[in-house]
């Protein structure tokens, strides 16, 4: 893998990807800055090598011109609180401005570059615009994990234009490492457990997952499509009333592959999707009309723990109910402490990016677990068995 390690960047310019797409409140304070301190180890290996970092990233999903809300320089005071040092900023990622503060920046420095979905060119991947962010550096780094799922312009595009000076960060080859260790020669027993909202959008993963694993855990509001599968009444639980089949095909599966498939026994119901709502706990497949399942039950919890606890590989993606809310964390936390226990007692464990990572995180749990993921979607396509495109371009 061609991570930086063996680059000397002393005196080069360093042109970096970086995920910086994080969390800001109505007053711009990043309520969640991991995706900035994940990428230091990258910047401050440069730096200290005597190169020069221009860091370049995206921030939400501007409409393809300048908004204040998603301008990079909401973050430049923090970041530079991270670096200990002023961070320079460009008002552009291209033109004048950019050429010339790239062009000015002295070894040891950082410089930050507008956000660059600014430009619709950057999602659509556009040469052109490749190029003019390719002639800001010398040497180019990809260290965004959290887009490399993505053939944009900054992210795969450009690594043409460094036919010789393309490499991964720390981040992108310390994802990669740790996702591999799931994929290949992952410890047993194995246990995913796969939560969150919507069985469709992580199909092809718990299919893949099958021929791994020794227990599928599946929880959240997807569950609640299996239990109606099943023929229970699931009130106005979520449900993905086109899945069914589906649903029923996936335990089909797990049971021919010899995999324990381990679904709620109980969930917490609620009169509302509210933290003031009336609650209770119901059976699977006994849910009354008019309530619906916001987290799993009391017995799920010691059935599902009692699994996670004796695993020697553990997958987590997506929580178990509505952690969001106070009353509906319960089964995320609980799943949360037995990945730990686990973890304390020898287990690799890997939190998927996302939701997952930001339970964990709501929880101080960060530390107790082995890896947590920086990327949502990138994680689950590389889990699936794609090629990310951020990472092809880079070892193409
Ligand atoms: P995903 O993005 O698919 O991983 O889903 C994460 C979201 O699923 C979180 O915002 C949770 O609040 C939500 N979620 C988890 N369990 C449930 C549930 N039982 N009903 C509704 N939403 C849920």
């Amino acid at each position: 893998m061609k991570t930086i390690d063996q680059i000397k960047f002393s005196g080069k310019k360093a042109l970096v990807r970086v995920d910086f797409n994080v969390p800001l409140d109505k007053d711009y304070n990043i309520t969640d800055d991991n995706r900035m301190t994940a990428a230091l180890p990258t910047i401050n290996k440069i730096l200290k090598d005597g190169g020069a970092v221009i860091l370049m990233s995206h921030l939400g999903r501007p409409k393809g011109g300048p908004e204040e809300q998603f301008s990079l320089k909401h973050i430049v005071p923090h970041l530079s609180d991270l670096l200990g040092q002023q961070v320079q900023f460009a008002n552009d990622c291209i033109g004048a401005e950019a050429v010339d503060k790239a062009k000015a920046l002295g070894n040891g420095e950082v410089l930050l570059l507008e956000n660059l979905r600014f430009y619709k060119e950057e999602e659509k991947g556009d040469k052109d615009f490749a190029e003019k962010l390719s002639k800001l550096g010398d040497i180019y780094v990809n260290d965004a994990f959290g887009t490399a799922h993505r053939a944009h312009a900054s992210t795969a595009v450009i690594a043409q234009f460094f036919p010789n000076a393309k490499h991964f960060g720390y981040l992108m080859a310390g994802e990669l490492a740790n996702a591999e260790k799931i994929l290949n020669g992952a410890a047993k027993p194995f246990t995913a457990i796969m939560g969150g909202s919507k069985v469709s959008d992580k199909i092809e993963l718990i299919e893949k997952l099958l021929d791994k694993v020794d227990n599928l855990i599946i929880g959240g509001g997807m569950a609640y499509t299996f239990a109606k599968a099943d023929g229970g009444t699931i009130g106005t639980s979520l449900v993905e009333a086109d899945k069914l089949d589906l649903a029923l095909s996936l335990v089909k599966k797990a049971k021919e592959k010899g995999v324990n498939l381990l679904l709620p026994v109980d969930n917490v119901i609620a009169d509302a999707f509210s933290n003031d709502a009336k609650t209770d706990v119901a059976k699977t497949g006994k849910i009354p009309d008019n309530w619906m399942g916001l987290d799993i039950g009391p017995e799920t919890v010691k059935l599902f723990s009692k699994v996670v606890e004796e695993s020697k590989t553990i997958l987590w993606n997506g929580p178990m109910g509505v952690f969001e809310m106070e009353k509906f964390l319960v089964g995320t936390k609980a799943i949360a402490d037995a990945v730990a226990k686990a973890t304390d007692n020898g287990a690799f464990s890997l939190i998927g990016g996302g939701d997952s990572a930001a339970a964990v995180a709501k929880f101080g749990m960060t530390d107790d677990v082995s890896y947590v993921s920086t990327g949502g979607g990138a994680l689950l396509e590389y889990m699936e068995g794609k090629e990310l495109p951020g990472v092809k371009a880079i070892n193409d």
